[in-house]
């Protein structure tokens, strides 16, 4: 199974610890990684192995919508900074979409993340 992760500036650091704290799941889950590029870095530096797409306002977010879109990705785990604007903010919206579109569940924030994986650990 393939996840997305995605975490905008203010919230990298949670979602590192987010895997930290899965790294249990993921393992026994056989979890594939991606994520976009900055993303990617922070949890590749924290051990974990990560295919990295684009940077978020380089595309990165577009890129892994169109994996969804394709089938590719399974799941979405977004840390989205709610007080804050992006200049990328039309990707953003319209990976919700495709997720949506295709019926891909998607989380916004940690608690939502955290149900998702539960979810799939049975
Ligand atoms: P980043 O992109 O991981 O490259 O910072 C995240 C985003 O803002 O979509």
């Amino acid at each position: 199974m393939e996840i997305a992760i995605i975490a905008h500036d203010r919230m990298k650091a949670d979602l590192v610890q987010f895997l930290n704290k899965n790294q249990s799941i993921l393992h026994a889950k056989n979890i594939s990684l991606i994520a976009t590029g900055t993303t990617g870095a922070k949890a590749e530096n924290a051990g974990f192995q990560v295919t990295k797409m684009l940077s978020g306002p380089m595309g990165g977010d577009a890129q892994i919508a169109a994996r969804v879109a394709e089938g590719k990705t399974q799941m979405v785990l977004f840390f989205k900074d709610p007080n804050s604007s992006h200049p990328h903010e039309v990707d953003i919206n319209m990976l919700i979409r495709v997720c949506d579109v295709h019926n891909i569940p998607l989380a916004t924030n940690e608690a939502t993340a955290q149900l998702l994986l539960n979810a799939i650990s049975k």
